[in-house]
């Protein structure tokens, strides 16, 4: 789960790394209240699960708490990369006198963890990486040993951290990696780390993405941090109802039964696209096991509200639930959306019971539903679909 900025740094406090007193507020007037309460100039941040707000208008400084509210005015509702935002953050401005990087991450490649960490913060690390490699340290951590004094001062050395903020900067790291362990996170990110004129270190930025497999040990930070969810986003609605949905940016929406096949779907729609005008999937959605009618229904019904999707493939192999009980599954969808349904559906069924599963869908002959029995098939005629009409 990734946290908002604010989210982020609250836990940061709770661990030691320093940062500036700020509140949330959700309405632009109640950025008033929290300017006088912190009585210095302040900063008005866009709170969104996304990175470049500075550059989109989502930081502004505010020297009065008039101001404050202006900004945040300017910022409440704004999108950022498809992001509304419905909340900001008043906090303490900050004079910058250097801005630093630094971060740990779950290494997946390596099977380790690392640490990134660059005294040329502030700017996009996606660029720094590709601009000026050579500016940004990567050390490996180990995951037994983690992040003690010694290899703190080892990634300050390689960062080129300057020597008057080489403590404090060692000690951030050491507690910011306690946020990393105790929180269970994949990975926390400061950019900037900043540096004041009067050799201060705080982080005026956060970034926390914590691992949901821990979520049970956690309980209280994840409902504490859970999206309110928003009705008008895709994602929000398809986790309401427990489906494994992820939003791409396709057109061939994708229905299948456990992440593997799931997967092998998009790869082989994507392939398949490139015969029908580049056409792609349009998402991952795995129904499970299971397969219910209502199952079915629920997973149509939001691949059907994404405005991209031009057709759908569902591609299931009948195990457990065998192919007659999804066939069963699919014509009860289709009634219960009724008039929702108006986008073609091609169904490949295979596995247990797949005679019965076809005549099932035959003897529906539902106008929209082709159905065609190999996978790449299937794949084909779906993305044909989507190109011929889009
Ligand atoms: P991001 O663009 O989403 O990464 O948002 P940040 O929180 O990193 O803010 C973007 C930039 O705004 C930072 O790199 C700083 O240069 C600037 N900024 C943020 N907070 C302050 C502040 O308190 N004072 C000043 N002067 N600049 C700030
Ligand atoms: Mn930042």
């Amino acid at each position: 789960m990734d946290l908002m900025e604010y989210q982020a740094k609250e836990l940061f406090a709770k661990h030691g790394v320093p940062v500036l007193p700020g509140e949330t507020v959700d309405n632009a007037e109640a950025a008033r209240g929290v300017a006088e309460r912190i009585g210095k100039p302040v900063v008005v941040k866009a709170q969104v699960k996304t990175g470049g707000r500075g550059k989109a208008g989502g930081v502004k400084l505010a020297d009065t708490p008039d101001e404050a509210v202006a900004r945040a005015k300017d910022i409440l509702g704004l999108d950022i990369k498809g992001h509304l935002v419905r909340k900001v953050l008043v906090t303490e401005a900050s004079d910058i006198a250097a801005e630093y990087y630094v971060s740990f991450l779950l290494d997946r490649a390596n099977r380790s963890y690392l640490a990134m960490a660059s005294a040329e913060g502030g700017m996009d690390i996606e660029q720094l990486a590709v601009e000026r490699p050579d500016a940004l340290a990567k050390v490996p951590v180990d995951a037994v040993k983690g992040v003690d004094e010694s290899k703190a001062r080892e990634i300050v050395a390689a960062a080129k951290i300057p020597a008057d903020v080489a403590d404090e900067v060692t000690q951030i790291l050491i507690s910011l990696w306690k946020v990393f362990v105790e929180e269970e996170a994949t990975l926390v990110e400061v950019n900037p780390l900043c540096r004041t004129p009067d050799g201060r270190i705080v982080a005026l930025d956060g970034k926390v993405t914590l691992d949901g497999n821990a979520e049970f040990r956690h309980k209280d930070v994840f409902e504490t941090y859970a999206d309110v969810v928003a009705d008008d986003d895709l994602e929000g609605r398809a986790k309401a109802k427990d489906l494994n949905y992820v939003k791409l940016d396709g057109q061939v929406g994708i229905i299948g039964n456990g992440a593997g096949l799931v997967m092998s779907t998009l790869d082989v729609v994507a392939y398949a696209g490139e015969a029908h005008g580049g056409v792609k999937p349009a998402n991952f959605l795995d129904i499970g096991g299971g397969a219910s009618a209502q199952v079915m229904a629920d997973g149509l019904e939001i691949i059907l509200s994404d405005p991209d999707v031009k057709s759908v493939f569902v591609n299931v192999f009948g195990g457990i639930t065998s192919c007659d009980a999804v066939a069963d599954g699919i014509v009860q969808a289709l009634a219960m959306l009724g008039d929702k349904e108006t986008k073609p559906l091609v169904v490949r069924l295979d596995g247990n019971n797949v005679d019965e599963g076809h005549r099932i869908l035959s003897e529906a002959n539902h106008p929209l539903v082709t159905v065609v029995d190999t996978m790449d098939g299937a794949a084909d005629k779906a993305a044909e679909l989507a190109w011929s009409s889009k």
